[in-house]
């Protein structure tokens, strides 16, 4: 019999009511584990009210109060780290070990907002004007809401929720249908570290609770991650309805190896950069630029055998490195970009294309692939491919290399691999790309500093976590004040010569 996942609202697991559902599928196995409620408008209109009805007394809690609820959570989640991570590689397919490092990723944003009266301190000028002073202070936005992928069904929503309930903001969490477990438990280790019922909800659904989030005039701000094309739709359709937007989207992360670099670091970075978590990961890189012919035949030549090892197995078995993608439609659309290189004339160096594991016949394995001579006009190249595929482009100058970083449409991360300094620093100075790595292939900021690509990667004005996001999450007010003892000849009231404000 399989399990049915409801909702988390106003402190507890409510029974989905709106007769729809999804299946949660075990990756290995290709088998239906669990069904997930669909929420319907009303439901999430529920979740609404109940953050709503929260927000006064949380809004009102100090900051340092609200601290300590994080510290409990953070507690938690370190007490709870097999659990969660046995929930995620079940529905995910990870490996077990990058399942924990998921979560303590997005403990690191909790202990970050440990901090938060320290964060939320405001700014005063004494004496702006004979007996007024101003002070800058940053207010809650209000009710807010995450809608996070499937790829990190722990961490993104953590990129999310500590920040904005550390702001004091109350929170509608809508995670991916894919593998919804995880969330669920976050949510109910929250009202055991304290949090007062309500300010953390989790509606299950798909575009019918998105939409009712877009739209509702008590949502004030919304947290998307996931692909572009529907990042774009949240930001257009968010902010035509009055709500601050950020929307984290799609990346093809590019790394490039200059003639200098060292070859074995370079290799040993790619191999986990480009196929860990199969590549199923933002900042995956996806094309390696290797400058010169003799360092993109000395990289092919090193990394091919070491695509071919990839020990690729289910999260069950502990020596598994790769894991299989989230469905069958995104193993068929994998296979069919491998095809599509290799039919515009890149040449197949290792092919993961119609792997079968042994027991896991039915499970969505796709082997770890490696394609050289790939040209930037080939789909394999334009397009975000979401799995353990890394295509070989060769450019002739640095130049080049850089060029076709700049030119790409994602700017998510980028890197370069060398050992001269005045190229890192160009290549770090003139490329258009938000996170930029010098010898580190996947940068991704800790949790102080912030998340957030350019260009299509991107849609609006703030990174996630760190400053940004405390931004993002609170409003700034600017209070001017004077007190009658300050005043000395009676009141001003225009902006004319004189005026002493
Ligand atoms: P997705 O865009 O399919 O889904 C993301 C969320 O949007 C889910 O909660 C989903 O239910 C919802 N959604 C899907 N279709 C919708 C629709 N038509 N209307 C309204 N809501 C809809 O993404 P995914 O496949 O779950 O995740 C993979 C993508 O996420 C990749 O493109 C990856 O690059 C991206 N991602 C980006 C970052 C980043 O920080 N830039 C981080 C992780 C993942």
């Amino acid at each position: 019999m399989s399990t049915t996942i409801h909702h988390f609202i106003d402190g507890q697991i409510v029974e989905g009511k709106s007769g729809r559902t999804g299946d949660v599928f075990d990756p290995s196995t290709g088998e239906v584990t669990k069904q997930v409620m669909l929420g319907s408008a009303d439901e999430v209109r529920t979740a609404i009210a109940a953050a709503a009805a929260a927000l006064p007394g949380w809004s009102a809690t100090p900051p340092a109060k609200r601290a300590q609820v994080m510290f409990k959570f953070r507690d938690l989640l370190m007490q709870n780290l097999d659990k969660l991570a046995e929930a995620i590689s079940a529905e995910h397919g990870k490996t077990i070990e990058d399942a924990k490092g998921e979560v303590a990723r997005g403990l690191e944003v909790v202990e970050f907002v440990c901090g938060i009266p320290h964060l939320l301190k405001g700014e005063y000028s004494d004496s702006v004007a004979g007996g007024v002073d101003s002070v800058g202070m940053r207010q809650p936005v209000g009710v807010c809401a995450g809608i996070t992928p499937f790829n990190f069904p722990a961490m993104v929503p953590m990129w999310m929720f500590p920040v904005a309930l550390a702001c004091g903001n109350t929170f509608i969490l809508k995670p991916s249908e894919r593998d919804p477990s995880t969330p669920m438990l976050l949510a109910q280790l929250l009202i055991e570290a304290g949090l007062p019922k309500g300010v953390l909800n989790v509606v299950n659904g798909d575009k019918e609770a998105v939409d009712t989030l877009l739209t509702d005039p008590t949502v004030g701000a919304i947290s998307f991650v996931g692909s572009t094309a529907i990042g774009r739709y949240i930001y257009e359709t968010g902010c035509a309805n009055g709500k601050r937007v950020q929307a984290l989207c799609g990346a093809k992360n590019h790394m490039v190896i200059m003639p200098d670099a060292d070859i074995d670091q370079a290799v040993d970075a790619a191999v986990g950069a480009a196929f860990g978590s199969a590549g199923e990961r933002c900042m995956a890189v996806s094309v390696a630029v290797a400058v010169g012919d003799e360092a993109a035949n000395s990289f092919v030549e090193k990394m091919a055998p070491r695509v071919r090892g990839l020990k690729i197995g289910p999260y069950t078995d502990s020596a598994a490195e790769m894991g299989p993608v989230i469905t069958k439609e995104s193993k068929e659309k994998i296979e069919r970009y491998i095809s599509e290189g290799e039919a515009d004339g890149a040449e197949v160096v290792v092919d993961g294309r119609g792997i079968s594991l042994q027991g896991y016949e039915n499970g969505f394995f796709v082997g770890g692939t490696l394609i050289d001579k790939v040209t930037k006009d080939m789909s394999v190249y334009k397009d975000e491919i979401f799995g353990p595929v890394l295509s070989v482009v060769r450019a002739k100058t640095y130049e080049e290399a850089k060029g076709l970083v700049i030119d790409h449409e994602y700017g998510n991360g980028a890197a370069v691999f060398t050992r001269d300094g005045d190229t890192a620093r160009d290549f770090v100075r003139d490329v258009n790309i938000g996170m930029v790595g010098v010898n580190v292939p996947i940068p991704v900021p800790v949790a102080y500093h912030s998340f957030g690509g350019w260009k299509a990667s991107l849609f609006g004005d703030h990174s996630i976590h760190g400053m940004e996001g405390v931004r993002f999450y609170t409003k700034l007010k600017t209070v001017t004040a004077r007190w009658p003892s300050g005043v000395k000849e009676g009141a001003v009231f225009n902006f004319s010569a004189g005026s002493d404000v």
